[in-house]
Order: C-alpha cells, then sequence, then structure tokens
C-alpha cells in the first residue's frame, strides 16, 4: 500500500499533561503513554519529524499551588518539572517500541537529558528522532503552550499540533454548553478577541506574530496526529486571515 503523502515535514506535537493521565485524571496512565507514543511512531514513519512539547498539569500546576499560597515562581519551576518527568515517560514509552528519542530540557540536568540546544535539536530531527522538549520555556509566568510556539518557531516546524480533550474549538464549552459550536477555521485575532481558550493570549499572539498554524485536535480518536499531520479536517485550524 502507498503511503499517503504527509502536509508537514515538521511538526511540533505539544501534549498536555492531563492527557498523559488518561481517565485517573491524575499521574500517568500506561496504556494511554503507550497509545500515544504507537501514534507518534506511526507519523515518525511517514518520515515526518517530531517534536514534542508536553505539559505538566498531571502531576502539579504552579497557578494552582500559588492560589493555595505557595510563591508563584517556586510553584511554576516545580511545574516545569513536572513536564520533565512527563517527558521522560514518554521517552520510556518511545524507546521501547523502537523510536528514537533525545529529551532536552530548558532547565539543565545534564544526568538525565540534554540541555537544549536549538541547532542539536534540529540535527535530531534530522535524522529521524524525535526530540521531547521538557521544562517549558525554562521560565516561571509561562506555560507549556507558549513553550511550544516558541519551539516550533526556533526549530522551524511548519505547524503546532495540538492535541486536547475536545475535538476542536468550540464557542463555549461543550461539555457545559449544548448551544456550543464547533470552528472549522480561525483567525490568530478571533481567538484572541473571542477570549477562545485554544491557547493562552502569549502562546496565540507569539504564532500570531510568526505565522505558525495550529491545529487543534481530539488525542483520544485513535489514529488522529496521523490524521492530522495528513491535512485531515479534523478538528480546528487556527491561522492567518
Ligand atoms: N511552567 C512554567 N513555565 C513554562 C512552562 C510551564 O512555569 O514555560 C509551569 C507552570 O507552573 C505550569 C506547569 O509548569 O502550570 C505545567 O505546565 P502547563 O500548565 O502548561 O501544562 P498543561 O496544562 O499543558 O498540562
Amino acid at each position: 500500500m502507498v503511503e499517503p503523502e504527509p502536509k508537514y515535514r515538521r511538526i511540533l506535537l505539544k501534549l498536555s499533561g492531563e492527557a498523559l493521565a488518561g481517565d485517573r485524571g491524575f499521574g500517568i496512565d500506561p496504556q494511554v503513554i503507550a497509545d500515544i507514543a504507537a501514534e507518534i511512531r506511526e507519523v515518525v514513519e511517514l518520515g515526518v519529524q517530531v517534536a514534542v512539547v508536553i505539559g505538566g498539569g498531571n502531576i502539579f500546576r504552579g497557578m494552582a499551588a500559588a492560589a493555595s499560597g505557595m510563591d508563584r515562581a517556586g510553584a511554576d519551576y516545580m511545574g516545569m518539572l513536572a513536564t520533565i518527568m512527563n517527558s521522560l515517560a514518554l521517552q520510556d514509552a518511545l524507546e521501547q517500541i523502537g523510536v528514537m528519542t533525545r529529551v532536552q530540557t530548558a532547565i539543565e540536568m545534564r544526568e538525565v537529558a540534554e540541555p537544549y540546544i536549538r541547532r542539536r535539536a534540529v540535527r535530531h530531527l534530522e535524522k529521524g528522532r524525535v526530540v521531547i522538549l521538557g521544562g517549558g520555556t525554562g521560565n516561571p509566568y509561562f506555560t507549556t503552550d507558549t513553550a511550544a510556539s516558541l519551539r516550533a518557531m526556533e526549530i522551524g516546524a511548519e505547524v503546532i499540533l495540538k492535541a486536547t480533550k475536545v475535538d476542536g474549538v468550540y464557542s463555549a464549552d461543550p461539555c457545559k454548553d449544548q448551544t456550543a459550536v464547533k470552528f472549522h477555521e480561525l483567525s490568530y485575532l478571533d481567538v484572541l478577541k473571542k477570549g477562545l481558550k485554544v491557547m493562552d493570549a502569549t502562546a496565540t499572539s507569539l504564532c500570531m506574530d510568526n505565522d505558525l498554524p495550529i491545529v487543534v485536535f481530539q488525542l483520544s480518536r485513535r489514529g488522529n496526529i496521523k490524521r492530522a499531520v495528513l491535512g485531515e479536517d479534523i478538528g480546528t485550524i487556527v491561522k492567518g486571515e
């Protein structure tokens, strides 16, 4: 069978920490992470270069800890460490199925991973390794969505594929509001003006300034990462007007 042509040659896949928790809501579900790894392998097998940024919300969220009285910056550093734990878990799951990977971290941790070095990350991608970028941006007060936008730009990714719980961007929360409608296409300004929860404003404006499209789609439907890479209309695309 001839494999279809991917729409993108280099992608940045953004996974929320919550996605790794599956139905548990906390921590890492081994089956869920194995499934994600298998889907990433399918994309690598198409010859697509894959970088991944993972959140940490399944383990620790800085804002939540700050709300209960912890110093915000300190709490955010803990959140960044949580993203590194998730990155190592994904690395393990990928290597167990024969996918070559490198983890690079925004906070140096030489015993466990390489430090983030842009040119080196690109070189790994060129060699077909999946590069998992842990530690967010390395700065408190940011999110892993912003890390995804920043790194996507730096490594020359053609798109951010943002895997979420819902199958696209809606006018309201579809779980709570039955009148919510799904958008197939949005401009960055729509997202910012309407306050839609695609990515936070910092991440969205960074993408807008650099014309980097974001595809939002549902992770839990098997095969969706590949569908998104092939350019199938499975979620919402955010791009310039
Ligand atoms: N974080 C940070 N700087 C960054 C990225 C992440 O301080 O550049 C911290 C922040 O505390 C955040 C936590 O790491 O709450 C986990 O990341 P995020 O909430 O983006 O994860 P997700 O919601 O995608 O699971």
